[in-house]
């Protein structure tokens, strides 16, 4: 009989799981390949953005000073010289009372250094009046006001979003120097499951935990392989376990890391000489969830139940896959909300509860035990409530994980 658990706090355990990740490494991807992965490299901005001084609304172009004086009672009068639209660039340089008439995003002629905007003009043919003093520099999109060359932008680490991938094009990025994703193995284990489309039959279930992980996992941007499901029998999954350490560098297992009589994986991270950073942690759900690394392998050992299993991802897997990628936003986003409903069950260890957040308030998703499937589907988010505490009321404040969230924050901080 294994030695009597010894159960580590949350932080603790996130603590554990995080120090051990090792980088990956970087790769080259395309362009419109890259959203969704972590950046490799800093982005520096090559050039000024705009590069050139130019036009910010449809107008005409004049020197400032020309419109000295200017006023209801005085307007002064303009002669149109050019016309240019977006892309183009006048060849003229505007004389005294000369202004040329451009559109949005097109580059400030020689001689001009403030734009009238069309509704700011009365015209009359190919003059136009003027009733107010424009100031140097005034409705210009100035060079380089956006970002200036060499200017830091998204420092190496950061989640690549479609603003970034806005930011990569800009720069004329087709490239991206992004991390290399961890190769990531999912193995559930249980005699009781089946495959998803098979029919029931009695004292089984379907195994849902494989299915939600590849998309726990896709909603990082990270493939995974399936290994087949395994029946609760040592040598076999000891020899699958084996297999995907060769294949993997995380291998998630779920189901058979408690202490049941059918519960092998503590034996195989035994036989295997793995590292266990923990085998308990003071939570509910999942308080069974096991980290070891053996090789150069991850091995995340997380509880068969749909609740746990979920929550557990969430909370060890996530930041682990994300450091080794090199990400600097690692954890969940947090906030606080007021809670909608009375929980008044005692949390003698932290307790994590599938939520529906709205923005403002929060309540749990439904039936809330650790076997359930129904409050994971309907929930956006994770209450927590600290270990120690008695129940909560309406109306209580407490603190929110979201889910689902592309980019996360950089300290754990619960
Ligand atoms: P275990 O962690 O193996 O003790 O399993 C705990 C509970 O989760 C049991 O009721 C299992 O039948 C259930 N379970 C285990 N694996 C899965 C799975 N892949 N999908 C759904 N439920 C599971
Ligand atoms: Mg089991």
């Amino acid at each position: 009989m294994e030695k009597s658990r010894k159960p580590v706090s949350v932080a603790e355990a996130v603590f554990r799981v995080i120090e051990q990740a090792g980088y990956t490494g970087s790769e080259s991807v395309p362009l419109a390949g890259s959203y969704g992965r972590i950046l490799a490299e800093p982005l520096t901005a090559t050039h000024d953005v705009p590069h050139f001084t130019r036009s910010p609304y449809d107008g005409y172009a004049i020197a400032a000073a020309d419109s000295a004086g200017a006023s209801g009672d005085h307007r002064i009068s303009f002669t149109v010289v050019d016309h240019i639209g977006a892309g183009e660039v006048s060849q003229v340089t505007i004389g005294a009372f000369e202004a040329v008439r451009l559109m949005t995003g097109a580059a400030l002629p020689a001689g001009a250094d403030a734009v009238v905007m069309f509704e700011q003009a009365v015209e009359e043919g190919r003059t136009f009046t003027i009733r107010k003093t424009f100031a140097p520099q005034e409705n210009l999109s100035l060079q380089g006001e956006d970002m200036t060359s060499g200017e830091l932008i998204v420092p190496a680490g950061s989640f690549i979003h479609p603003g970034t991938i806005a930011l990569l094009a800009t720069f004329g990025y087709g490239q991206v120097q992004a991390a290399k994703r961890p190769v990531v193995g999912i193995l559930s284990t249980g005699t009781e499951l089946l495959e998803v489309t098979a029919p029931l039959e009695p004292g089984k279930i379907r195994n849902s935990n494989g299915p939600m992980i590849f998309a726990q996992l896709a909603r990082m941007g990270i493939p995974c392989r399936i290994y087949d499901t395994e029946a609760d029998q040592l040598e076999a999954c000891l020899l699958t376990v084996r297999k995907a350490m060769e294949e993997t560098d995380c291998l998630i297992t779920t189901g058979g890391v408690s202490v049941g009589d059918y519960d092998f994986l503590p034996e195989i991270y035994k036989r295997l000489g793995a590292d266990v950073l923990f085998n308990k942690v003071a939570m509910r759900p999942g308080s069974v969830t096991t980290v070891a690394v053996a090789g150069d392998t991850y091995l995340f050992g997380l509880s068969g139940n749909p609740s746990a299993c979920f929550t557990g991802f969430e909370l060890f897997v996530r930041p682990a896959l994300l450091k080794m990628m090199g990400a600097d936003k690692l954890y969940l986003p947090r906030t606080t909300a007021v809670l909608a409903e009375d929980i008044p069950k005692a949390n003698p260890f932290t307790r994590f509860i599938r939520a529906v957040y709205d923005g403002t308030s929060v309540r749990s998703a439904g039936f809330n035990k650790s076997n359930a499937v129904s409050s994971i589907a309907r929930g956006n988010s994770l209450i927590v409530l600290p270990g120690g505490t008695r129940g909560y009321a309406a109306g209580d404040r407490v603190d929110v994980l979201l889910l689902g969230v592309e980019e996360g924050v950089e300290e754990w901080g619960l």
